[in-house]
């Protein structure tokens, strides 16, 4: 059984509508895969009805992008109900506020002589996808402005980048306490990324711990050997469903789908704690 819980579709910044991403996912043999676009449960159906033509399990997720103290943290979340109104309302408003801070972005190029337009990133979105700087990376590879994604974000869309501008983002604690109030399960997300200019204290994990977080990305593309087995002990002793996943975006990253996978163990004890929650949350 192989199982990936971190990927992403055009429904946010992937680069293949969700039906394909299951269909990839059969293909290289996954028998579970989690679909977490940023923000947005809007490619939910068309998973779980590919899954259910190929075979393959599709758990509906989400990528939440929260904060700490200003400092971007994403959380996962698996299983929760999609109608949730106060989930419903907070992912909206990201997604709106991902439009004002990508028009603020575009600005401070274009006065900089960097001859990009919000017309232009538009252009490379789909219809009510949420928002992302990848698709600002993918304007300015059509315009001829750098090569690829890649180099995009190392040269112009880092976080330390003078065009950077957030977005309303809610704080991590109160992720963590609308996605166990919508029954689903916690997951933190790429904890200690190389080269990112993020990375979350072992305090705040601490903290989210002892606020019923219920797992951590302990394998993940971006993650060194050494920050894997040291992610791993930090998981055991917290008492965390560890889990590992590949963060699939298509071609929009060098992340091969099912790079990074999770235990049955794991996947079982998530959705055992999702089966929990839903039944007291639930109908
Ligand atoms: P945003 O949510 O708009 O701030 O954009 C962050 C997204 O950009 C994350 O989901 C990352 O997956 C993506 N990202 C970050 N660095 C890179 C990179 N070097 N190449 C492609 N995508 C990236
Ligand atoms: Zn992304
Ligand atoms: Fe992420
Ligand atoms: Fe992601």
């Amino acid at each position: 059984m192989s199982i990936d819980l971190h990927t992403h579709s055009r429904v946010s910044d992937g680069t293949q509508n969700p039906a394909d991403l299951v269909r990839e996912a059969a293909e290289v043999g996954l028998s579970v895969i989690a679909v977490t676009d940023h923000d947005t449960t809007a490619g939910w159906a068309q998973a779980i009805a590919a899954g259910r033509a190929l075979g393959v399990r599709v758990l509906p997720g989400v990528e939440i992008s929260s904060q700490s103290r200003g400092r971007s943290v994403h959380l996962l979340g698996y299983g929760l109900d999609a109608t949730h109104p106060t989930l419903v309302d907070e992912l909206a408003k990201a997604r709106s506020s991902r439009l004002t801070r990508m028009r603020a972005m575009v600005e401070r190029m274009a006065s900089d002589g960097i001859p990009i337009t919000y017309d232009e990133v538009l252009a490379q979105v789909s219809d009510g996808a949420t928002l992302g700087r990848p698709h600002l990376a993918d304007a300015l590879v059509a315009k001829g402005v750098v090569r690829d994604r890649d180099e995009a974000f190392e040269d112009i869309l880092h976080n330390q980048s003078p065009y950077y501008v957030g977005h309303y983002a809610p704080s991590v604690g109160a992720a963590l306490a609308l996605v166990h109030a919508a029954g689903g399960a916690a997951v933190l997300a790429h904890p200690f990324p190389r080269g990112r200019g993020y990375g979350i204290s072992i305090d705040l994990i601490e903290r989210l711990a002892a606020h019923g977080l219920d797992g951590i990305e302990v394998e993940h593309p971006d993650h060194d050997p050494g920050v894997v087995l040291s992610t791993r002990a930090l998981a055991a002793r917290l008492g965390l469903v560890p889990t590992g996943s590949s963060d699939y975006h298509g071609t929009g990253k060098v992340n091969r789908l099912g790079q990074c996978t999770t235990s049955a163990e794991s996947l079982a004890e998530l959705e055992h704690r999702i089966d929990d929650r839903s039944r007291r949350v639930g109908p």
